[in-house]
């Protein structure tokens, strides 16, 4: 089979706003240098060499120098890369720089929640750290906005769209690192390689602003520097990527990533999941659950997630609920059920569903020995819960909402 116009990061993106094409290649910045991060460590051999910097038979030595200092210790001060020569040190300040996405604003919810408003070339995008007893997940996002606009969130509501590179993913986790104080102390010399033990930030999801499948590229290589044994080193069972469906790049998701697989189903009839996921005009109920039959490497000890966004009087019925499990069984998936109490944003129409109604909802699935926790909403009093995240200040009224709507739905065709 030929490459589909899927394949490539500068795809068309469906939906009313074009995205920013995004080179894949080295991101010159405004003062010229080069920014490290992202790069894999055949890319920065590569670009130390055109530097001129290092010998062609050092070139991967000093790249796993370098990859180290900015992965395992968090460095981002070349001077302080004692292991390279002073000439390579200053050579390296002069063309390249290891850097962060700026903070623009950071909040704490009363539930420990934190979220933090980033900014990198010109554009804003959010991620969200969710601290629980035994774990600590951070929330990753792909895309400024989201051009896919399911009715109930709020990214979807972003008119402007572009694809962050892989810099700026992994810019959130080497950011969070250091909001945490994670790294290594460097002065107490008992600096030790990094690792999920005992830290704070052990589980990464992908599931904030932006749609992941529609930004594969960047975001697959931005996973496997997140995976790497050689720096943060976090296993891919600690790593979920959310998607709305976008069934022809599951497949290579799986075998090119090969994370944990979430899916937004949020709706069990094509005329209730057409509404609420419009790409569901696109890519069927059908084709999405064969898909995710599938998916490369998921089995009972690895299953797929289903999430079900719980809206009141729209896909929060019994029936609903048996339609779940028989589809489930059906494709013979090996799934579990996450129920998400719909988190309210500004202009939304929809309401969550009443709590006994979650219940039941969750005691169906479950009886038919499917699991299907609730999920505890987190920090909605900073509107960091699931689908309340959205950058841009602008508001829009009810009708620009569902104009926004009405053009991004035509646009899918
Ligand atoms: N674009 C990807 C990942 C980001 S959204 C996707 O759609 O899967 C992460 C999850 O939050 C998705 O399941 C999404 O459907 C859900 N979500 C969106 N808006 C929500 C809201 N207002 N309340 C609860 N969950 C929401
Ligand atoms: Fe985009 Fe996911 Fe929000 Fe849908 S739920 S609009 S795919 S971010």
């Amino acid at each position: 089979m030929g490459r589909s116009p899927m394949d490539t990061t500068l795809m068309p993106i469906a939906g009313g706003a074009d995205p920013v094409a995004v080179p894949r290649t080295r991101v010159a910045r405004p003062d010229g240098r080069t920014d490290l991060v992202g790069l894999s460590k055949a890319a920065i051999a590569d670009a130390l060499l055109a530097a001129g910097l290092v010998e062609p038979k050092q070139a991967r030595m000093r790249a796993r120098q370098i990859w180290s200092w900015i992965y395992n210790r968090g460095v981002t001060d070349f001077a302080q890369m004692s292991d390279l020569s002073k000439p390579v040190r200053d050579g390296l300040e002069q063309q390249f720089v290891v850097g962060r996405p700026d903070v623009v604003e950071a909040h704490v919810s009363t539930d420990g929640t934190r979220k933090w408003l980033l900014r990198s070339a010109g554009e804003e995008y959010e991620m969200v750290f969710i601290p629980d007893a035994d774990r600590g997940t951070l929330c990753v996002s792909s895309q400024v906005g989201c051009t896919l606009n399911c009715r109930f969130c709020f990214t979807g509501t972003m008119k402007l769209v572009r694809n962050l590179t892989a810099a700026e993913i992994v810019g959130q986790v080497m950011l969070a690192r250091d909001s945490l104080g994670e790294w290594p102390n460097l002065s107490g010399g008992s600096a030790t390689a990094s690792g999920p033990d005992g830290r704070l930030l052990t589980n990464i999801v992908m599931m904030g602003m932006g749609e992941p499948l529609y930004n594969f590229d960047n975001v697959r290589d931005a996973l496997k520097i997140v995976m790497d044994g050689d720096g943060l080193a976090l296993s891919k069972r600690r790593i979920t990527l959310s998607t709305s469906g976008v069934v022809p790049m599951m497949a290579r998701a799986g075998e090119e990533i090969g994370v944990n697989l979430a899916v937004s189903l949020h709706a069990v009839t094509k005329e209730i999941r057409d509404e609420i996921v419009p790409l569901n005009r696109k890519y069927g109920i059908e084709e999405l659950l064969q898909a995710c039959a599938d998916y490369p490497g998921a089995n009972n000890a690895r299953r797929i997630t289903f999430e079900y966004v719980m809206l009141k009087g729209k896909n929060d019925r019994d029936v609903d609920a048996h339609e779940l499990v028989r589809l489930i069984k059906q494709y013979r998936l090996p799934a579990k059920v996450n129920l998400i109490p719909w988190n309210p944003w500004p202009g939304a129409i929809y309401e969550t569903s009443d709590e006994a109604r979650v219940q039941r909802f969750s005691d169906i699935v479950y009886r038919a020995g499917i699991s299907a926790p609730i999920r505890r909403p987190r920090g909605r009093d900073i509107m960091a819960a699931c689908g309340q995240l959205k950058s841009s200040s602008e508001k829009l009224g009810r009708a620009q909402l569902d104009r926004l709507a009405e053009e991004k739905l035509a646009a899918l065709g």
